[in-house]
Order: structure tokens, then C-alpha cells, then sequence
């Protein structure tokens, strides 16, 4: 349940709803809004009885959430949420790009590849430290010495950095190094790391599990907000199907279904879906025009020659493509929301 107050509904009429909700065993969280302020209700079980709280001064309606997420739905905040890093934001009205290699795997292929994505018009930088491997022989990634270069990164170029978090073991470590932290398909459900991301002050990127569905994604997301952290940005990269011309099959589908249910930004990821380079321009380029905010691709300069992910890592000069071609197909469909 929301409680929408008034425009004009004083601190302490405020304060007193939300005693209300409290004193009922419920937990009541202030959203603050551009146009008002609303007390979400959580933690109740069950239906929870209006009129108590419709007859509080202040108060102007009472919305009944039919969702099974809250924090995340329009019900609760039906303006975008919009993610600032630096002086980068997500969900803006700008197509965000970041862009970078699966692994950091030295300064100079990190320093690289930054440069050529930086020049192409990459607005943030993307690279693992620690990657979450198929196989237990595949290379792991350089660990905190890879964050230490993504630091490097971002004093050259300027652009913040993402990079992911794999388990508890690591999180309060790349929570130092970077602007943005990921949380990967493998670990969409893993709800302690979810709550442990609920309380870092970094935004999220949330990638959606290899077989979740949108409800279970947008849960996930709901973890996190639950615990704290409001800054959670949603990403596509493809679900597991019988299909096998492609490593996973992008489900774009889910683009316009997360904006009519939720006011968080959502990205797409063309690499991990495609799994090929020949398909990562073509599904960008869609993704663009089903309304996503932002595109996170692979590049790198020597994709023969990468540690991970190579042979769905972009050459630079077709990311330079890449962004050439999304530009006009943005400012043409621009975003809508209902
Ligand atoms: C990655 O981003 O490099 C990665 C491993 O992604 P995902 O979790 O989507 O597989
Ligand atoms: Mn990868």
C-alpha cells in the first residue's frame, strides 16, 4: 500500500503517518517525488486496512500495490529514476555507452582499449577483475590487481568505471574500486550478495539471470532497494533458449515490459546475448529503438588474442560504428514512458 500525502502536508503530518504505519508492526519508507511526497507500506502480509490512514491530516490517497514488488514498481514512484556517476547519468534522456573488455587482463590492453572506446564516445569504461568462469581452468581474471588498473583507467580517461562483484569474499573490495558494481546473470538470485548490495552507496547494475523471468529480475531488484540502495540500473543480456545460431537469445521484449512496471533505468548488453561479434551491431541497433537507455558492450583491440570473450568482443573500429549507428536511432525514439 502507498500513502500519497498531500502536496502541502507539513514534516509532521509526515512523521505522524508514518508512526501510524509503524505502530501496526508494518516498516513505512518516505518517497520523496518531484510532484509528492508518498509513505510506501512494507513488510505487511496481507491486506492492510485504509481508512485508518485516510482520515490522518495530510494525507490525500491511499493506492493498494498489486504488485508483489514495491520499491521498484510505478505504483510506488512513477517518475524514471535517474542514476548519476560523476558527470554520466543513466536514464537521462542520453544514451549511456560503456563499453570495455571482458577482463582487464594488463594496464596497456586495459589503457588501450579505454583510449579507443573514450575516442568512439563511450561514456563509461567496463572491464572484469574477477569473472565468473564456466570452467574452473578458465582465466579467473587478475583480482584486486585488475582493479588497481581499472583506478588507472579511470585517472587517463576520465571515465567512471564499471566492474563486477562475484561473491561476499570480494564486495567491500570492489566496492573501493568502482563507480558502477556489477552483479552478474549467475548471480541474480544470490540474495545475501543482493542485500549486501542494498547497503553500498554505488549504483547497481543488475543483469538479468540466464533463465529469470521479468517478475523474478524485478525481485531481485526489490532486494536491493529493500535494503537500502536505490541506485539500481537493470540490464538485458539474453536468456537461455533452444536456440544455438546465438550464445543466448536477447529478449527484447522485456524492454518495454520493465518501463510500464518499473521507473528504473534498463541497459542492454548485445555481447553476452550474441555470444558472436557479427551479431552485437544489428542488436544494438534494436535495442535502441525498443526504448533501452543505455547499451554495455564488449571491445577489444586484439579479440584473437583475449583472455575471455573474444569472439564476441568488438574490433574498435566497429564500435565506432556501433555508436555512430545508435546515435540517430536514439534521438529517434527517444524513450517513451507511459
Ligand atoms: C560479463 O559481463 O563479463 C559477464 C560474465 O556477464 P554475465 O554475468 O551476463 O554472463
Ligand atoms: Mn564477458
Amino acid at each position: 500500500m502507498l500513502v500519497v500525502m498531500d502536496q502541502k502536508a507539513t514534516p509532521a503530518q509526515i512523521d505522524a503517518v508514518v508512526a501510524a504505519i509503524e505502530a501496526r508492526g508494518f516498516t513505512a519508507r518516505p518517497i520523496p517525488g518531484g510532484q509528492r511526497v508518498a509513505i510506501g507500506v512494507l513488510h505487511n502480509h496481507g491486506h492492510v486496512e485504509a481508512s485508518p490512514f485516510l482520515g490522518m491530516a495530510g494525507v490525500k490517497e491511499i493506492i493498494p500495490v498489486t504488485k508483489p514488488y514495491k520499491l521498484v514498481s510505478r505504483e510506488f514512484q512513477p517518475e524514471d529514476t535517474v542514476i548519476r556517476v560523476g558527470d554520466v547519468a543513466i536514464g537521462n534522456g542520453h544514451l549511456t555507452i560503456i563499453a570495455g573488455p571482458c577482463a582487464i587482463e594488463s594496464e596497456l590492453q586495459a589503457l588501450t582499449i579505454a583510449k579507443h572506446v573514450k575516442q568512439a564516445g563511450a561514456h563509461m569504461f567496463r572491464g572484469g577483475a574477477f569473472k565468473p568462469r564456466t570452467s574452473p581452468y578458465s582465466f579467473q581474471g587478475l583480482g584486486e590487481e585488475g582493479l588497481k588498473i581499472l583506478d588507472r583507467v579511470r585517472e587517463e580517461s576520465g571515465m567512471p568505471v564499471v566492474t563486477e562483484a562475484m561473491d561476499h569474499e570480494v564486495f567491500d573490495l570492489v566496492e573501493e574500486y568502482a563507480d558502477i558494481i556489477q552483479i552478474g546473470t549467475r548471480n541474480m538470485q544470490n540474495f545475501s550478495l543482493l542485500r549486501r548490495a542494498g547497503r553500498t552507496e554505488k549504483p547497481i547494475i543488475l543483469k538479468r539471470g540466464i533463465a529469470a523471468t521479468v517478475d523474478e529480475w524485478l525481485m531481485a531488484a526489490e532486494y536491493i532497494m529493500e535494503a537500502g540502495n536505490p541506485k539500481v540500473i537493470l540490464c538485458e543480456r539474453g536468456v537461455r533458449t533452444f536456440a544455438h545460431h546465438s550464445r543466448n537469445t536477447l529478449d527484447l521484449s522485456a524492454i518495454p515490459v520493465v518501463q510500464i512496471e518499473s521507473h528504473l533505468p534498463i541497459i542492454v548488453d548485445p555481447s553476452h546475448a550474441a555470444g558472436r561479434r557479427n551479431q552485437v551491431i544489428p542488436l544494438s541497433r534494436a535495442a535502441v529503438a525498443v526504448g533501452a537507455h543505455g547499451l554495455m558492450v564488449e571491445v577489444h583491440h586484439q579479440p584473437e588474442a583475449a583472455l575471455s570473450d573474444g569472439a564476441q568482443s568488438l574490433y574498435p573500429e566497429q564500435f565506432v560504428e556501433l555508436c555512430s549507428q545508435t546515435g540517430p536511432i536514439f534521438a529517434t525514439f527517444r524513450p517513451a514512458h507511459p
